[in-house]
């Protein structure tokens, strides 16, 4: 039965006020609703407060390292592609040290749901900068003021061939599970760059601060087909555009692979593999 249980073994450590709770929740509903059984779904964590969730959400799942979610995520497909793999990363993993990751694998269209928690520290480490923090921003590790200018990660996404391209606020926890299902059905490389409160280490990004300074992408009128209106969005610095800017159709990763295209690699026949014959070629 496609329900997920609603005792848990462990409660949620989360700050009071924290956006991961939203996020959470919103994952939950996307999945319970798209109808597809939950032994389907591989959850890849990665290190942070949002890859806590490992601990509080009962799905297949695997906690990788600092940065590193996304490979595992692009493995775990190639191995089993019947999967719906969602990664669940912070702003720090995906855009900073796993950002190498995050390009290639946007450019080969893995057929994987990335959820960035957005919320413009390393916050698990205790609030210092990270590449979306606004400059000029005082943080532990600033403590003069940010001198960078912040990364544009979803210009970053539509320069790098995403194909399916959106922004939403943990605090909108109805939209946010509308466009995470909406994710999970695109066949590609699907990124939701989730605006994320953390009361503790960014207190003045707080629920108020994002009603003044989003706008919903819908009430200006913006085609996600039109690629050159999805980067301007993106680049926009005065309000932050809030749904999907960017969708195409494009093959999968995996359903390039001509190995693929019979089964999955799981239930392919291993009989047939030649073990010593391969591992003699690296004597
Ligand atoms: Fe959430 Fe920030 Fe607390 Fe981490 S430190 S749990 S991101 S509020």
């Amino acid at each position: 039965m496609n329900q997920l249980p609603t005792k848990y073994p462990y409660l949620p450590t989360w700050c009071p006020g924290c956006g991961n709770f939203g996020i959470m929740n919103a994952i939950k509903m996307a999945i319970l609703k798209s109808g597809i059984p939950r032994e389907k779904f591989v959850v890849v964590y990665d290190i942070g407060c949002a890859g806590n969730m490992a601990d509080f959400l009962d799905l297949y799942g695997f906690h990788g390292l600092h940065g590193r979610a996304l490979p595992p995520a692009a493995g775990i497909k190639l191995a089993n592609h019947d999967l719906k793999v969602i990664v669940v990363i912070g702003d720090g993993g995906c855009y900073g040290e796993g950002a190498t990751h995050f390009i290639n694998l946007m450019r080969g269209n893995h057929d994987i749901t990335v959820l960035v928690h957005d919320n413009h520290r390393y916050s698990l480490t205790t609030g210092q900068m990270s590449p979306t923090t606004d400059q000029g921003t005082k943080t532990k590790s600033t403590p003069e003021g940010a001198l960078e200018v912040p990364m544009k990660p979803l210009a970053l996404a539509v320069s790098n061939h995403a194909t399916f391209i959106a922004r939403e606020f943990s605090g909108n926890i109805p939209q946010l599970s509308m466009r995470i299902g909406q994710a999970i059905a695109h066949e590609g490389f699907s990124l939701i760059d989730t605006l994320q409160i953390c009361s503790v280490y960014n207190p003045t990004q707080d629920l108020k601060w994002y009603k003044e300074h989003t706008v919903g992408l819908e009430m200006i009128g913006h085609d996600p087909s039109d690629k050159a209106a999805a980067w301007a969005r993106a680049m926009e610095e005065d309000k932050l555009p809030v749904g999907l800017f960017y969708q195409e159709k494009r093959p999968a990763y995996h359903q390039l692979v001509s190995e693929l295209q019979s089964a999955t690699l799981l239930n392919h026949d291993k009989s047939v593999v030649k073990m010593d014959e391969l591992l003699n070629e690296y004597r």
